[in-house]
C-alpha cells in the first residue's frame, strides 16, 4: 500500500524545485517542466494530433537496478475512454502512469499514442497533452485564483470561474469571506481534502488536455465531497482518454473499461458487469471491497 504514495513523493521533490524556483513556473501540473531525466533523440519530432489512443506493445520494463516489472504487456487504452487501472499493490499501476509521462522509457517495446512511438516525440509535446490529477493535488502557497490558473496562465478570470463552476467548487469558494483571493496556505492546508482535489480538477479543465491520468485517492471522502468530485469528474473525463488508478469503487463503476493487474499481467479486462460474472481477481477485489 506505500508503494502507491511513492509517485506522489517523487513529484513533491519536483513541486519544491518549482517553488524555489529552480524550474520554470510553467507548473508541474503540466508535466512540462518536469526534469528532462531522459534523453530526448536528437531527431525527436513533435507528436501529431490524434484521437488519444495509447498503446503498450509488448513493454519490457524494469527500474534501474530492480527485477522487471512488465515483460512483454500489451495493452491498449481506448481514444477518449474512461480505463481504471486496479489490482494489489505491486502490480504495476504506477508503472504504466510512469511510461505514459516518460519518466522512464522501456528497456523493449514501445509506447505509442496515436501509433507513434513516444521515445521518438520531444517529450514537450507529449507532455502538453497531458493532464496528471493526484491525491496530493499540487498546492501552492497563494490564492485559490492562482492555483486555478496554473492549469492555463493565459486564462482570463471569467474562464477560472467557468473552470471553478465545472469542477463543483465555485460555491465554496464564493462562500469564503475573500472568495476566488483565499490563500490557500502552505500545501493547501487551509482547504479540506474534498475542495483541493476540486481544485485540481478545476485547474485539469482549464488546461483542457486531451489525456487525463489520474491517481485517486484512497484516503476517504465525506459522503457530500465524494459525490461533488465524482460529478465533477464526469465532466472532465467526457472524450478524453482517461486512465485512472482507481481505489473508489464509484469511480471503476464509472470506467468504460477495467484493467486488473497483477504482478506486471493483464490478468482481466472489460467492463464491470462482465468482470464480475467472471468471478476471477476483480470479483474478489470488488466483493472485498479491496481497491488496493
Ligand atoms: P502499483 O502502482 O500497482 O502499486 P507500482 O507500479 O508502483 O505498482 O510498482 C510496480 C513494481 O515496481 C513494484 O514491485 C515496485 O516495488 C516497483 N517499483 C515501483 N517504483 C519503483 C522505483 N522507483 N524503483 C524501483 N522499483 C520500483
Ligand atoms: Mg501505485
Amino acid at each position: 500500500l506505500l508503494l502507491a504514495y511513492e509517485p506522489a513523493k517523487r513529484l513533491a521533490r519536483v513541486r519544491i524545485s518549482l517553488e524555489t524556483g529552480i524550474v520554470g513556473v510553467r507548473m508541474m501540473f503540466q508535466l512540462a517542466d518536469r526534469p528532462l531525466t531522459l534523453a530526448e533523440k536528437p531527431d525527436a519530432k513533435p507528436l501529431r494530433a490524434g484521437p488519444g489512443e495509447i498503446r503498450f506493445d509488448n513493454v519490457g520494463f524494469a527500474y534501474p537496478e530492480s527485477p522487471p516489472v512488465f515483460d512483454g504487456l500489451d495493452l491498449t487504452l481506448a481514444a477518449g475512454k474512461m480505463t481504471a487501472l486496479v489490482g494489489p499493490s505491486g502490480g504495476g499501476k504506477s508503472t504504466i502512469l510512469n511510461l505514459i509521462m516518460r519518466m522512464y522509457d522501456p528497456q523493449s517495446g514501445k509506447v505509442l499514442f496515436d501509433s507513434q512511438d513516444i521515445s521518438h516525440a520531444t517529450i514537450a509535446s507529449l507532455r502538453e497533452k497531458i493532464a496528471y490529477v493526484s491525491q496530493d493535488t499540487f498546492l501552492f502557497a497563494g490564492t485559490i485564483m492562482h492555483n486555478i490558473r496554473l492549469g492555463r496562465q493565459d486564462a482570463t478570470d471569467d474562464e477560472v470561474i467557468a473552470a471553478a463552476r465545472a469542477a463543483n467548487a465555485h460555491d465554496f469558494i464564493t462562500a469564503l469571506a475573500k472568495g476566488y483571493e483565499t490563500d490557500v496556505g502552505e500545501n493547501g492546508a487551509l482547504l479540506s481534502g474534498g475542495q483541493r482535489q476540486r481544485i485540481s480538477i478545476a485547474r485539469a479543465m482549464l488546461r483542457n488536455a486531451e489525456i487525463l491520468l489520474l491517481d485517486e485517492a484512497t484516503s476517504a471522502l465525506d459522503a457530500e465531497s465524494e459525490a461533488l468530485f465524482r460529478d465533477a469528474l464526469q465532466q472532465l473525463t467526457v472524450g478524453r482518454t482517461t486512465i485512472v488508478i482507481a481505489h473508489r469503487l464509484s469511480t471503476v463503476h464509472q470506467a468504460d473499461t477495467i484493467v486488473v493487474l497483477e504482478a506486471g499481467k493483464v490478468v482481466e479486462s472489460g467492463p464491470h458487469k462482465t468482470l464480475l460474472k467472471q468471478g476471477g481477481l476483480y470479483q474478489k477485489l470488488y466483493e472485498y471491497q479491496l481497491m488496493p
